[in-house]
């Protein structure tokens, strides 16, 4: 039986995971799809105190090896569901094993949100891609889109600029939720083409991606551009749906103030699947210290 199990290996689990270790606590820690989670996708964090710019693939791999280092357990398996209470010990089932704790922390943040048009899933790795830092280097040259109009989506259009020849920046509104200073640069950008306010209705091709049709949300009207790529940044969602049934959630996200306690005893959340009003990866990192010693403290207590 770990002392502790984490699920999902983001910044806030890896930085679960690190505080757990340092306070002596056994600790496994499932991850479904790629250490770092979210991050991953960020070509250049700028905005975390005391480094001034590190890629995001780099910062994950430092959080990786940190928390590896000081022996924390990591598993690639999906985990399908929480079993047992406070009083009788979890299980943590994924896919392909089981494993006891005896306090257990969800870090399993947020997936990309998806269009939801046809063909999205099929064309999906043939042109269309959630991930420009992952995908960008594959469509050298040509012209690309970006939907979306977060930062995401802005600093995936400033990075693609320095590779293909031509972005076309798509966004439902005239005005983007991005921060000032990024827009600047992308209005100031000669290879990137702002088009606004339409969003992306329909993706052609059959064996790759070739165009996208376009409608316009002031006056309707539909048009079409010729793209080898589509990267959607139009934010995300949560992802705690198997753990709908042991913790509270309020619209997917789980519930639970700063403490970071959920409405089980013994289960606590971290990071971007918490009710909270500041998603970013200061927060997830302190959403990962507060939570594991909350459940430092509890399995302390338990003992
Ligand atoms: P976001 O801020 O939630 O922005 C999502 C964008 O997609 C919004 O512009 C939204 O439009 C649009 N959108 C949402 N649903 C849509 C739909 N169904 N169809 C079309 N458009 C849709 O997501 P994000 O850009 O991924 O950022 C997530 C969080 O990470 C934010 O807090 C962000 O500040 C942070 N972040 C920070 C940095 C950084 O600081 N360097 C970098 C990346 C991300 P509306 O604007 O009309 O709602």
């Amino acid at each position: 039986m770990a002392d502790i199990v984490i699920i999902g290996a983001g910044p806030a689990g890896m930085s679960a995971a690190i505080y757990a270790r340092r306070a002596g606590m056994s600790t496994v820690i499932f991850e479904a799809d790629m250490y770092g989670g979210q991050i991953v996708n960020t070509p250049e964090v700028e905005n975390y105190p005391a480094i001034q710019k590190i890629s995001g693939f780099d910062f994950a791999m430092n959080l990786y090896n940190q928390a590896s280092d000081l022996g924390a357990e990591f598993r690639m398996e999906p985990v399908v569901a929480i079993e047992g209470d406070a009083e009788t010990g979890f299980r943590v089932r994924s896919e392909y094993s089981t494993e006891e704790a005896k306090a257990v922390i969800i870090a399993t943040g947020a997936k990309n949100r998806h269009i939801g048009i046809e063909n999205e899933e099929r064309l999906t790795g043939r042109g269309v891609s959630y991930c420009a830092t992952c995908d960008g280097a594959f469509f050298k040259g040509k012209d690309v889109a970006v939907f979306g109009g977060g930062n995401t989506a802005v600093e995936d259009a400033l990075y693609l600029a320095n590779i293909v020849n031509k972005v076309y920046l798509i966004h439902r509104r005239n005005e983007f939720r991005a921060e000032k200073a990024l827009v600047d640069q992308a209005v100031a950008n000669d290879r990137i083409e702002i088009v606004t306010p339409k969003v992306v209705t329909a993706l052609k091709g059959e064996d790759k991606l070739t165009a996208i049709s376009l409608s316009d949300m002031a006056d309707g009207r539909e048009t079409m551009i010729d793209v080898d790529a589509l990267f959607i940044a139009i934010g995300q969602v949560p992802a705690a749906a198997p753990f709908a049934a042991v913790v509270e959630q309020d619209n997917g996200y789980i519930v639970a103030g700063e403490d970071c306690k959920t409405s089980a005893p013994g289960i606590f959340v971290a990071g971007d699947g918490r009710t909270k009003n500041v998603r970013q990866l200061t927060t997830a990192a302190s959403d990962g210290a507060v939570a594991a010693l909350a459940a430092c403290d509890f399995v302390r207590a338990s003992r």
